[in-house]
């Protein structure tokens, strides 16, 4: 892989430097929907999700930045100093403490009175044995995020956005919070709240219909997103490589999915888009399962199977309808 031709450094470098100030002004703000001008008054959201739901309430009064840039894989995120310099200048930064350890120690230079931790409204609980990954049970498996300085929300599954009823829950925490700090809009953001609220109610509505008659209860997934999403439909999540994408399985851990994979007859072994599909493909190949598709919407890129997180919702139903033989 060579590097970039050395002709090309000093272009970018010198057009940086033209729009030095501007770019000082926006950088943490790159994914504003509105102009620059307002950047300073952004509310900066730590990833997709937490993005979206604020994104839907503001309906485009508020420029909504967020941290987490589309197609990076948001649990190991790092932070730039301006991403740091935009939360400290932000009007609000919304985060789900435990998720991703760079935000929450960023989060301690922010003033108190401009934060919003959602992990509460979300009702997290801690990640169970299958998310872990494939160590066998009692083996105090090595699944569990590194943790930095014993967050409430370290040992919790952060994945609350795909259960609907827990995004339903965090968007109206977000919503009542926009109201209080800006009680001018808050019937705009409480009518936009009850929007979304309803969009997700319908959408639970879709999958519990859709997937109240699979064969098959076992999912086997990429990384272990899919917790709640499992206790809502009635499955249980086996994670290859435990809450965070990062943890490597070993290769006995890999032989424990295969074995489940082959007792509990999975046939389809589901990927994702940020994270290399290298242990998904090694398990379906030990297997003969097929690999499919399951997007824990942790960004939305190109590869995304829709351009939001409703249609990629409803992309991951028609593969797990598919992949887990409902009928
Ligand atoms: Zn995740």
């Amino acid at each position: 892989m060579p590097s970039a031709p050395p002709r090309r450094r000093p272009t970018v470098l010198a057009a940086l430097a033209a729009a030095g100030a501007l770019v000082l002004a926006t950088g943490a703000c790159a994914s504003s929907t509105d102009g620059a001008a307002t950047a300073p008054e952004a509310i900066v959201t730590s990833f997709y999700p937490i993005q979206f739901a604020t994104q839907q309430i503001t309906a485009g009064a508020v420029p909504v930045s967020v941290l987490t840039k589309p197609g990076a894989e948001p649990h190991d995120l790092e932070l730039s100093p301006q991403d740091i310099a935009g939360m400290t200048k932000a009007r609000l930064v919304v985060y789900a403490d435990g998720f991703q350890p760079a935000v929450d120690e960023a989060v301690g230079l922010v003033d108190p009175a401009k934060v919003l931790d959602v992990a509460d409204a979300a009702k997290l609980v801690p990640a169970t044995e299958g998310d872990h990954g494939g160590e066998p049970a009692g083996s105090g498996g090595s699944g569990g995020s590194a943790g930095h300085d014993g967050h409430d929300h370290a040992g919790d599954d952060p994945h609350f956005w795909l259960d609907p009823s827990r995004y339903a829950a965090v968007a109206e925490a977000i919503g009542a919070r926009l109201a209080k700090d800006d009680p001018t809009h808050a019937k705009t953001y409480a009518r936009n709240t009850a929007v979304f609220v309803e969009k997700l109610s319908q959408l639970d509505d879709e999958l519990r219909v859709g997937l109240s008659q699979c064969r098959i209860k076992q999912l086997v997934t990429s990384h272990a997103a899919f917790g709640y999403l499992a206790d809502r439909y009635g499955f249980r999540q086996q994670g290859i490589t435990g809450v965070s994408p990062d943890n490597e399985p070993s290769a006995a851990a890999l032989r424990t999915v295969a074995d489940l994979v082959k007792s509990s007859g999975v046939t389809t072994i589901y990927q994702e888009t940020l994270v290399e599909p290298q242990f998904a493909d090694t398990v379906a190949g030990s297997t003969g399962a097929k690999v499919a598709t399951l997007d824990p919407i942790e960004g939305i890129t190109s590869a995304s199977v829709g351009r939001d997180y409703f249609e990629v919702m409803r992309s991951n139903l028609v593969a797990l309808r598919a992949g887990q033989g409902c009928s």
